[in-house]
């Protein structure tokens, strides 16, 4: 029987293919944009002015600057740029941290945001944006910095590499599966995170398996991120998550690469709590352990499964599970101290879980 449940949804107009992006110019003139500023990092600068300029879009100028975190000091010199190039709106070429980047803009002068995501992290879809100053993130969610056109062109992502292709898919997913059992869960999200799931997941099998050129997979990559990070810009989360933002906050791990690791565990430890998300998880990943099916996908594609191989000392496991007791989050099931120690140590030995 379905319960009584609130969705809210966010306006996006998305656009999906194969060489979607040569659409851009009329993308453009709906959303009245004219003179448009690229934004890029540097390290994808020739491939954004390149892929632009074949789909005949005539710029503002182009600026490479954006970086991890979007720390605030380089917002203030894109936002030098749009004022002196009179742009009236951003093309955001790239994964998280340029999304980010025309976030801060869009928040500061109302921007039109046309983005055109590269990776699988999945910010296009979100309200949320993080900014650094003074070593500090700060996090705001405003429908002010929400996009309002996103191409996803399956041809950008061929160039992702292998590792970071399955642990930026891997981040996709974690938000898909604690979408079903956050706080906020309801079946609108729970069916938009089982195709998420279902997509990406065989995806990334495939992709960790070696077809990074492949486009079939890197199509039900690119769909299955995108319902995923829907499921991020709506859904709640839970002890994944948390245990993620103590992991990455207080010890300093790389973000995709610890959600990588620590899923299948947070995975595990919940599933006995949440027989109808484990039910739709089997359905969509086509096996009778989801937990251990997602650890064999890492483990495929040779990416790090234990938090040992992250630097991260094993004497901070207690302190990880004080610090996430202090102030938990949601959970379905009970956090209880020896079974988080537990979760934690098998998570940072790299061992199946449990
Ligand atoms: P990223 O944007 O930092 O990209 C990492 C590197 O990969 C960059 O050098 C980039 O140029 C390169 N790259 C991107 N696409 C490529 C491609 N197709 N081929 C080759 N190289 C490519 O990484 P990310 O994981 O996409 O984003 C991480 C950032 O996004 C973090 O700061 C994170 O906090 C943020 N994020 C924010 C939200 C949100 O809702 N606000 C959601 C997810 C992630």
């Amino acid at each position: 029987m379905i319960e009584a449940f609130t969705f809210l949804a966010n306006p996006a107009r998305v656009i999906f293919g194969s060489g979607t992006i040569l659409q851009i110019v009329e993308e453009l003139a709906l959303l009245g944009v004219k003179r448009p500023l690229v934004l890029s990092t540097e390290f994808q600068a020739k491939a954004a002015a390149e892929a632009i300029e074949k789909a005949g879009v005539e710029t503002a100028g182009h600026f490479a600057g954006a970086a991890m975190h979007t720390p605030v000091s380089v917002t203030q010199e894109a936002l030098a740029h749009y004022e002196a190039a009179q742009a009236d709106g951003v093309i955001s070429f790239g994964g998280g941290s340029t999304i980010g980047l025309g976030k801060a803009i869009a928040l500061r002068n109302n921007a039109p945001q046309l983005v055109i995501p590269t990776t699988y992290a999945g910010s296009e879809m979100t309200a949320i944006v993080g900014q650094t100053e003074n070593d500090r993130k700060h996090t705001q969610t405003t429908p002010k910095v929400l996009p309002e056109t996103v191409i996803y062109d399956v041809d950008l992502t061929l160039t992702l590499p292998r590792a970071m292709s399955v642990t930026s898919g891997m981040n996709a997913i974690a938000h898909a599966v604690e979408a079903m059992y956050a706080q906020n869960a309801n079946p609108i999200l729970s069916l938009l995170a089982e195709e998420g799931i279902r997509a990406l997941s065989s995806a990334l099998d495939r992709i960790a398996a070696g077809a990074t050129d492949n486009i079939d997979a890197r199509t039900d990559a690119l769909y299955g991120a995108w319902l995923c990070a829907t499921c991020l810009g709506l859904g709640g989360v839970a002890l994944h998550h948390k245990l993620c933002h103590v992991l990455g906050g207080s010890f300093g791990l790389p973000h995709a690469e610890t959600h990588t690791i620590v899923l299948p565990h947070a995975l595990a430890y919940n599933a006995p709590c949440v027989p109808q998300a484990m039910e739709r998880l089997r359905r969509a990943t086509g096996a009778d352990n989801p937990a251990s099916h997602l650890f064999d996908i890492a483990k495929r594609a040779d990416v790090d499964v234990a938090l040992k191989a992250l630097d991260m000392p094993k004497d901070c496991i207690e302190r990880a599970v004080d610090i996430t007791l202090e102030n938990p989050y949601f959970n379905p099931r009970p956090l209880e101290r020896e079974p988080l120690v537990a979760l934690l140590a098998n998570a940072f030995e790299g061992t199946r879980p449990q």
